[in-house]
């Protein structure tokens, strides 16, 4: 059972080694390690240096 109900819209399923890539400008970044979740107030993807939010390249 790896697809958990969509309960919290917010949350993000990213993983070690996920890629992500800008639509914009191309730039493409590795999340090394995902960090503690309960730290995060508000989970959101990653905004690329030129402004743009980030997509997976791999989307699940
Ligand atoms: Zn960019």
């Amino acid at each position: 059972m790896d697809e958990a109900a969509p309960s919290a819209a917010s949350h993000i399923d990213m993983r070690d080694g996920d890629d992500f890539t800008c639509p914009n400008c191309g730039c493409e970044i590795m999340l090394k390690h995902h960090g503690d979740e309960a730290k995060m107030q508000r989970m959101q993807m990653f905004t690329c240096c030129c402004g743009v939010t980030m997509e997976f390249e791999h989307p699940r």
